[in-house]
């Protein structure tokens, strides 16, 4: 390697980096190097070599000079958003350039119209290599003329020749609908930290090294991008093949999106013609009265100067484990969702890259807390400018964790709760989930943002625990005075300002309508479930952790009839060992107080990846490994897992649920197991088996299957993707994807069919069995368990409670012989009234 002069690629005038209107330029986040403000056209190659990337909008282009030195030319701030508009583009991915050779043309009329700025950085983006050692700055260049001189840094070259003379790459398309964000960026970042040496992920004409989940999001990996992961050695290689492997096995849509399509927007946010109704996008469904309360969150003031690096450096060690240890704590008690948010949170203290900037800015005399929120800072900029809504929806999360180390930092006891008035409306540009968990629930009506999202993680706590919530209902909301009274309609997706007498009356009245009657039901919920006619339904609860145990016993569960067991464990990097199996199973039939536990073997696989099982990649997930299936292909994972639950005590309380059952040999070989498992235990109790009921296959030969198993369980959210062939996590198909659909009720009818015929449980734990006008056609059907979402306990035990088998049975006969769907929940609509006894 040697010195290289570097020639303008632009036309135009030269200027230091830091004078670039973006932080992640100025403040050379990607690399040193200078400006240029284009007054051509054209952009040129500044050497000789070879184009490694061009960003998808084809705003930036990256070229490896002969030399090893890497050059980023980004044409223009926030070109990204023009998504490729006003940019042709000449060469392609891998072209071999001569200094001055055409890369580009842009239109420079309308970048000068619609970019942030024209400014172009030319940046040198592996420093660790190269030293600029002279730049022309502050002059007028033409396109060819000497710009940087660029040198190796002392001992690189050696280093270096081994590096390169090793460095294995490989370009790797990414599949997964949403690209690289939070999610895949920490598993990905997680397994790179692990590792001895560094990986490096190239994309977008960026670099990034991806130990560190926010270098990896701020480079803006969409679905379809092609990547490059390099590294050195044969023990790179492996290491490349195993990031392949975690980005072919992301999450497709999965229970991420499922939840998202909960909270599916129904309304585009709009500006608002009528000041007195805001209209938003419906997070989380309700109606609420109350009064405004906007919510504003003191700045936490920092000092910048440090008491020294030995102090400071300490200072951020301890503020950092104290926050760490507190989000472990929260974990471990979270349900599901908040566990995921707090594992993302947990992810980013730990962040490679934001703690080595802090580290940077403290070895330069900065205090720890100035230090930290510049770093944190400075990368929610970078992910804001990436102009992605999902990634820009993780920003929040980075700035509730700027805050809670600077909490720590200062020595503050952590908010606990924030005072809000009663009946409050919360109003806020956005909110950050340690906002929303600090608000006193009791006093708490609803919220309604000026920005976020739907799928925000305040828009899906919010949801889990039922508090109204509009979002992106734009500024209008932050000029509503504090006191104002509101009505918040989640329904319709509108927040009336200052309404009338009569409005408030009205929805005062829907309101109490609706609290007496959750109220009655739910001190009603602790009995056991009949039919008005006497027949004993139990109504069970679905759980994924221990707090949802606990919350279904206080609903009324009397029992849980679908253990999700692949979520206990969702965020774990190894698999659990028989031990931890045991503990968790065991505290969750602890918190059942000895009421029925069905624990349902790992469904992994399909829209349930897991860390510490990487499937191979598969080119239609959904019908390949998944369930038992996956458990069969690791047979020693299901022995661990058989071998915990057939010791939770006390004996027979436990079940176990197998999923998607396809065969009777696919029982056989598990009961096989278990026997043989028993012996080695040396337990004598027998555990029920039962099939879960979810593919088409084994609804039709339930009658084979009820020989082998005790009970069957019907899963209808897979039972009707696979039936009517629509993916279950399917935005666009959401609304047709009804296990209502006559195919999928007439398969449930033949399995409940052979259950009767051979005396055996028909339960359904599917999202049907909690759809209160989907009951009675089950009740008729001949189902004796529901298995439902835990708050939705008290409706339905009260809906049974009024429900006769007689006025069931032949009602669910007419839904068999409906065409459609929307004809059973047309011909339920008309009938719901006419079936219910008055008791
Ligand atoms: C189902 O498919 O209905 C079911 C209960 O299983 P899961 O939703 O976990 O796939
Ligand atoms: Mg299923």
């Amino acid at each position: 390697m040697s010195r290289l002069t570097l020639s303008s690629p632009l036309s135009g005038w030269s200027a230091p980096l830091d004078e670039a209107p973006d932080a992640v330029f100025a403040q050379k986040m990607l690399g040193d190097g200078v400006l240029i403000d284009p007054t051509g056209n054209q952009l040129v190659a500044p050497c000789d070599g070879e184009v490694v990337s061009i960003a998808a909008s084809h705003h930036a282009i990256a070229v490896r000079a002969t030399n090893g030195a890497e050059i980023l030319l980004h044409v223009g701030i926030d070109t990204v958003a023009l998504a490729g508009k006003g940019f042709e583009l000449h060469v392609a991915p891998g072209a071999k350039v001569c200094k001055g050779d055409r890369l580009l043309t842009f239109d420079l009329a309308l970048l000068a119209r619609e970019a942030t700025s024209l400014v172009t950085p030319v940046i040198v983006t592996n420093g660790d290599r190269f030293e600029i050692v002279r730049a022309h700055t502050d002059c007028e260049l033409m396109a060819g003329d000497a710009l940087l001189e660029i040198q190796p840094l002392a001992g690189a070259d050696a280093k270096q020749a081994t590096a390169e003379a090793e460095r294995v790459s490989e370009k790797i398309r990414v599949d997964h609908e949403h690209g690289i964000h939070a999610r895949p960026a920490a598993l990905i970042a997680n397994y790179a930290k692990a590792l001895p040496f560094d990986l490096e992920v190239i994309a977008n004409g960026r670099s990034a090294n991806p130990r560190s989940a926010v270098a990896l999001m701020s480079l803006g990996i969409r679905g379809g991008d092609e990547i490059i992961v390099a590294a050195s050695g044969a023990e790179g290689a492996a290491a490349i093949a195993e990031v392949r492997r975690l980005i072919h096995g992301l999450e497709g849509p999965g229970p991420a999106k499922a939840k998202h399509a909960e909270i599916r927007p129904i309304a585009a946010a709009s500006a608002p013609t009528d000041p007195s109704r805001i209209k938003g996008v419906i997070a989380s469904r309700g109606l609420a009265i109350g009064t405004a309360f906007y919510l504003r969150e003191a700045e936490i003031a920092v000092v910048e100067a440090g008491a020294g690096v030995a102090h400071e450096s300490a200072e951020l060690e301890r503020a950092r484990g104290e926050v760490r240890q507190r989000l472990q704590a929260l974990a471990k008690e979270a349900a599901a969702t908040a566990r995921e948010i707090i594992t993302a949170h947990l992810e980013f203290v730990d962040d490679w890259e934001l703690v080595a900037a802090a580290r940077r800015s403290i070895a330069h005399g900065k205090s720890a807390a100035f230090s930290w929120r510049r770093a944190v800072r400075d990368s929610a900029d970078a992910l804001k400018a990436l102009g992605d809504p999902r990634i820009a929806e993780r920003v929040d999360d980075l700035l509730d964790l700027e805050r809670q180390v600077l909490v720590a930092l200062l020595g503050q006891t952590p908010t606990t709760q924030i005072e809000i008035p009663d009946r409050a409306v919360i109003l806020a540009e956005d909110l950050k989930p340690s906002q929303f968990v600090s608000l006193d629930a009791r006093k708490l009506a609803g919220i309604c943002l000026a920005a976020g999202g739907p799928t925000s993680h305040v828009s899906i706590l919010a949801a889990a625990v039922g508090v109204p919530t509009l979002v992106a209902a734009g500024p209008a909301v932050l000029g509503i005075e504090d006191g104002t009274a509101l009505i918040l309609d989640t329904e319709q997706g509108v927040l009336r300002v200052a309404p009338d007498q009569g409005e408030l009356a009205s929805a005062e009245r829907t309101i109490a309508a609706r609290r007496q009657r959750q109220s009655a039901e739910r001190s009603a919920a602790q009995n056991l479930c009949r039919t008005a006619d006497g027949k004993r339904i139990e109504v069970f609860a679905n759980l994924g952790s221990l707090g949802e145990a606990t919350h279904a016993v206080a609903q009324g569960a009397e029992g849980c009839g679908l253990l999700r067991t692949e979520f206990l464990f969702l965020e774990r990097e190894q698999a659990p060992d028989e031990r931890e199996q045991l503990r968790r199973y065991q505290e969750i039939a602890d918190a059942l107080a000895g009421r029925p536990l069905i624990i349902r073997t790992l469904d992994i696989g399909g829209d349930k990846p897991i860390p510490y099982l990487p499937l191979p990649a598969e080119e239609n997930p959904a019908l390949g490994l998944r369930g038992i299936r996956t458990s069969l292909w690791q047979p020693d994972l299901l022995r661990v897992q058989l071998r915990a639950l057939l010791q939770v005590q006390p004996a027979g309380q436990c079940r176990v649920l197998l999923p998607m059952i396809t065969d009777v040999a696919e029982v056989r070989i598990v009961r096989k197991l278990i026997d043989e498992i028993r012996r080695e235990l040396g337990i004598t109790t027998t555990l029920q088996v039962g099939a879960m009921i979810e593919t088409p296959a084994s609804a039709a030969i339930a009658d084979q299957i009820a020989r082998e198993v005790d009970f069957f369980s019907i899963g209808t959210n897979d039972l009707t993707q696979y039936t009517l062939a629509m993916d279950r996590g399917h935005a666009d198909l959401a609304a047709r994807i009804d296990a209502l659909h006559p195919a999928v009720l007439r398969l449930i009818a033949m399995t409940a069919e052979a259950g009767a015929r051979h005396n055996r449980l028909v339960a359904m734990c599917g999202g049907l069995a909690s759809d209160p006008a989907a009951v009675p056609v089950l009740l008729g059907l001949g189902l004796t368990e529901l298995s439902v979402v835990p708050s939705m306990i008290p409706q339905l035990k009260h809906l049974i409670g009024h429900l006769t088998l007689d006025a069931c049975r032949p009602l669910a006969q007419r839904a068999l012989a409906q065409e459609s769907a929307e004809a059973v929940r047309s011909l339920l609509a008309e009938t719901s009234n006419e079936l219910k006894v008055a008791l």
